[in-house]
Order: structure tokens, then sequence, then C-alpha cells
């Protein structure tokens, strides 16, 4: 019989194979092995120190390896973790925890663990991936000195386990890990980033796997077969010949539309029939700017600066600011449009630094706009930054503010924008004459007012995230109201069509730049109701492309049409669903 486990899509592709159990397995030497004169080694202090240099050297020369296999961002990855061995930060823990009383090995986990745990805790998602780097470093160590070692697999399998090391992962031999299915992880970790750069495919995060499966013996290299599915999510133990030939149909139709979207990505987006879309980048910072342009992005939808404020003890200066505005107005050039979101601070992104007063209710508190009516510094200074960075690039400025919620806070931004302008002309600096301003559409009573504020604006953008979690009334953070976070809810898209026929009244553009324009089903949605431009992460561009080609302008308005006519965001996602299904 078939089991099923869900976990989280950590790279993509469908793999089948027998399951290779990574467990650590005694051998003679370990430390001796690496080269540790016993004598000078004995002191547990000097192993500790030299069994740290003897984890560096592998880690090095597995990067070596890697390098000349052109392998460089893996090769990159061990070298750090090959400084990251002789850290004195970790050794010395290590050493006074083996004064402390503990022996030498158990004295090298604690000690990566309690960094790990350092790490962990940052309110960082990279930097807390980062953690099982550190784990895998003092884990590392610890072999070298109890002179164990880990059994590769023998024949093309999938690694299961509670969390694959990445410099494990680096010394199997090419060819041999096919698939990776992980209880624990997350898509951010370093085993996701390798396993999507080897293009092996992976899940992560899937709690109760290693329940679900039951091998005989620590680093089994024998069993049945699993799937994994790295798009869905979905792992399969032992898959029954159905489930295979399912599989098999997948990976076929996959392999279709992944040529397809190859071939479709340096061209503009449009429907079978030549109705072009415009097809933007949702970036957090200028290094995006690469990865957007790789994807074929036209331009950014949405920079979401409040990411330049994050994880600092200060607000970035209006020079520091200044940059980061222009190197992605520059990577994009005069012709590709950068939509520069005023900070979003308030709701789910607290900036401590700020002192801002404690919220009950975060996401209907004094966030983003509503920051301005109390003190305008913060925005001003953003605001002029802006002004300069697109005086220095040569390029019309593109600005947008979240949470406007009234005509009051439309006409602030307008203000405030005057006001920065005519600071940065007072200094005689470079400045352009105008600056396009644009309005975040995501709470109901801006929808309502959309008529009225489209005669303010210079564009709309819609944010479908807050939008839904407000038209919705279901916190978009609580995963107990998944069944109300899906933005294709009827009652979301009625929403939706007040707001572009608002702007179209007013010959505005309407752009959408929530999750939902990154979901091909939501794509097709949006551009039948109207939406001029769609902005996404670049990851999702591809799918966009391709969902819009199978389809004709007239399909879309008609599928438009049903929708608004549902009454749940279920009939919706069938609708469309059938629709890409045939493209
Ligand atoms: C939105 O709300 O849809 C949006 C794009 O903004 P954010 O997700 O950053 O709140
Ligand atoms: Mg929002």
């Amino acid at each position: 019989m078939t089991t099923r486990v869900m976990g989280t899509p950590a790279a993509p592709g469908i793999a089948v194979g027998p399951v290779w159990r990574p467990g650590v397995e005694g051998s003679a030497g370990g430390a001796e092995d690496a080269g540790v004169a016993g004598r000078q080694a004995a002191e547990p202090e000097g192993r500790i120190r030299t069994a740290a240099a003897a984890a560096a050297a592998q880690l090095e020369a597995l990067a070596a390896r890697l390098c000349k296999l052109d392998r460089i961002g893996e090769a990159e990855i061990l070298e750090a973790q090959a400084l990251m061995a002789v850290d004195p930060a970790l050794v010395d823990e290590a050493v006074r925890l083996v004064a402390a009383g503990l022996d030498p090995v158990a004295a090298v986990v604690a000690s990566a663990e309690a960094s790990a745990r350092t790490l962990a805790a940052l309110d960082d998602e990279l930097l807390a991936a980062r953690a099982a780097d550190v784990r895998d470093v003092g884990a590392r160590v610890a072999r070298v000195l109890a002179g164990t070692n880990i059994t590769l697999p023998d024949m093309p399998s999938i690694a299961v386990a509670a969390d694959l090391p990445p410099s494990l992962v680096a010394e199997i031999p090419p060819g041999f890990l096919i698939g990776v299915a992980l209880s624990g992880g997350s898509p951010t970790a370093h085993v996701a980033i390798l396993a999507r750069s080897l293009g092996i495919p992976a899940v992560v995060a899937a709690s109760g796997l290693l329940e679900a499966i039951s091998l005989p013996g620590p680093s089994a290299t024998v069993g049945s077969p699993i799937a994994v599915d790295g798009e869905t999510g979905e792992i399969l133990l032992g898959p029954g010949s159905a489930e295979l030939r399912e599989l098999a149909d997948r990976r076929a139709a996959r392999a279709t539309r992944d040529r397809r979207a190859a071939a479709l990505r340096n061209r503009p987006a449009a429907t079978a029939d030549g109705e072009r879309i415009a097809l933007l980048a949702n970036i957090r910072s200028p290094e995006d700017a690469a990865r957007a342009l790789a994807a074929g992005a036209e331009g950014v939808g949405l920079f979401r600066t409040e990411f330049l404020f994050l994880r600092r003890q200060a607000a970035p200066t209006e020079v520091e600011q200044t940059a980061a505005y222009r190197r992605a107005m520059e990577a994009f050039g005069p012709d590709r449009p950068v939509v520069i979101r005023l900070a979003d601070i308030g709701g789910d992104k607290e900036v401590p630094y700020l002192g801002l007063p404690y919220e009950p209710n975060p996401f209907l508190g004094v966030r983003a706009i509503r920051l301005a009516h109390g003190s305008r510094e913060l925005l001003l200074t953003q605001l002029r930054a802006i002004w300069r960075a697109a005086g220095l690039a040569g390029v019309t400025p593109r600005v947008m503010a979240a949470m406007v919620s009234t005509i009051a806070d439309a006409r602030l931004l307008l203000e405030l924008r005057d006001e920065a302008r005519a600071a940065v002309v007072a200094t005689g600096d470079p400045c352009p004459d105008r600056m396009a301003t644009g309005l975040m559409i995501e709470v109901p009573s801006a929808a309502i007012l959309a008529p009225e504020l489209a005669r303010i604006a210079d564009f709309f953008s819609i944010g479908t995230n807050d939008l839904t979690q407000y038209v919705l009334a279901a916190d978009r953070g609580n995963p107990s109201l998944a069944r109300l976070q899906d933005a294709l809810h009827p009652a979301v898209l009625r929403t939706i069509a007040t707001v572009i026929a608002g702007a179209d009244a007013a010959g505005i553009p309407a752009a959408v730049c929530g999750e939902l324009a990154g979901d091909p089903a939501g794509a097709l949605v949006l551009v039948g109701l109207g939406v001029d431009e769609l902005s996404a992460d670049a990851g999702s561009l591809d799918g966009i492309r391709v969902a819009l080609e199978g389809v004709t302008g007239a399909e879309l308005r008609d599928l438009a049409a049903r929708a608004l006519a549902a009454t749940d965001a279920e009939t919706v996602r069938r609708l469309a669903g059938a629709l890409l299904a045939r493209g």
C-alpha cells in the first residue's frame, strides 16, 4: 500500500528510486586517519584542534573537487564550512566544555549546537538556515574525533533523513543522489539550495516522514522505492504501478511545459491571440535585480523597500538608500520601470529601533503610509533618496504607498513627494521633474474609493495578499484560516473588478503585485478581469507566460465573468484549472 506524506517543495523535479538513509558507521583510525600524530594529539584540547583542522582540510579538498567539476556554488558553501570548522569561537567553546567535564566528541557537538541555536534564533531566514551548516561542521569534526564515517549510497538513491548535511551531499558521487526527502530543513537551507543547483528533486519539512518509513539499520541502502515530487511537496512511500504511471505522465507534462517556458522567456507575455500583458518582478533588494532580469522581467512592479530597514540597529541613511535605489534603477535602465514601494513597516514587519508603540492588532494598526500621519521624516528621507537616485540614474522615478485607505492618505503621499523634491532641488543636486505616483489598493475602503483615488494617482497596484485578508477578515499569517486565504475568492475578485473599473474610468493602469499574480490560475483570471500588468516573484514568470500563451483573450474574459458569478474560491480554481490543463 502506498503511503503519502506531504512536505514543503524545495527543488523541482520528480525522482523515483530506492531509499538511502545516511547513518554513521564505525571505522578504525579516525583522527589518526586524518594525519593526527597520536602522542601530540593525546590531550583533549590538542585532539579537538587537530580534528577541526582535519575536518577543514577535508572540506577544502571536497571544495577543490567540486571546483574542478565546475560546481562553483557548492564549492563556495564548503569553503565557508572549512572556515567554520576552525573558527576559534567553535573550537574554544568545545575546549571550555571539555575542561568542564564533557568528552571531546560531545563537547564539539554541543559547541556547534550552541552556535547553531544562536543563528537559528536570528530574525533572518537565510542566516537561520545556516544553522544547519554549523551543525554539519560540528558533526564532521566529531566524526574525525571519534573515527567514524558515513556510508555513501552505492546505487542511485533518494536520501531520507531528518536533515542532510550539505558537505555530505557534495561527497556523494555524481548520479548517486537522485532525490532528497527530509522530515526537517527548510527551502532556504543549504541542502535545498544545493539540490536546486544540482537539479535534484527535494522535499523538506515533511513531518511524519521518518515514522512512516520503516527501514532496518541506520544506513540501509535498500528498501521499497519511494517517489519525491519537488514541485508539489509529495512523497510516496511504496508507489504502485498506477502511481508510477501517473508520475511519469506528470514528468512528461512538466518537461513540455519547461521547454515551452524556456522558448518564451525572452518574449513579451501574451495570449495565444496576441493580447499583451506586462510581466514584472517583485524584488526585496537591488541584488534581486539580476535574477529578475534573467527571468525576463520587463521591470519591477514591487520593490519591497522595508527589507532595507530590517535586521539593523538604525534606519539606512539617505545616502545608503540613494545608492540602493540607484542600483536597482540602473540595473533595469530607463526603459524598464522600477516601482519603489515606500517602506511598509508595521503589520508583520517590526522595526524595533523605530520605537513604535505596541500594537494589539498590528495588521489593523499604524502601518505603511499611516506612519506618516504621525512622523513624516521616515518617508520623507526615503522620498528624497528616491528623487536623488532617479536624478543620478537618469530615469523617471516610480513610487507607491501601501495601506492607503482614505483620500487623505493619498493626498499625504503627494504632499510628501513634493516636499521631498523641493528639498533635493534646493541642494542643487540633479532631480527629475516628475515622479509617477501610485497607490497600492489592498484595503477595502481604497477599493470602494477607487474612482476618486484614480483621479489623484498615476497608477494602481493591487496587493491581493492584504486585500484578501481584509476582505475576508482572515489573518494572512494564521495557518488555521487557510480556507479563507485564497485570493481567488469571488468576494476578492469582485473587489478587484471595482478597482479596475475605477482605474479604467480615470485612464490609469491597474497592476497586481500580490501572490495571486504569480499563480498561473490567478494570472488567467486577473488578465481576464482587465489587469494591465502582473508583478510576481521572478521564479513565477515562466509559469505565467506559459499559462497565458495557451489561451485567447476572449477565453480569459469568459473565465473572469464566470469567476465573478461564482460564490466560492474552489469553483474559480476549477474553472481556471480546466483552462490551464487544456493549455
Ligand atoms: C500585498 O499585500 O498583496 C502585497 C503585495 O504586499 P505585501 O505582501 O508586502 O504586504
Ligand atoms: Mg500588502
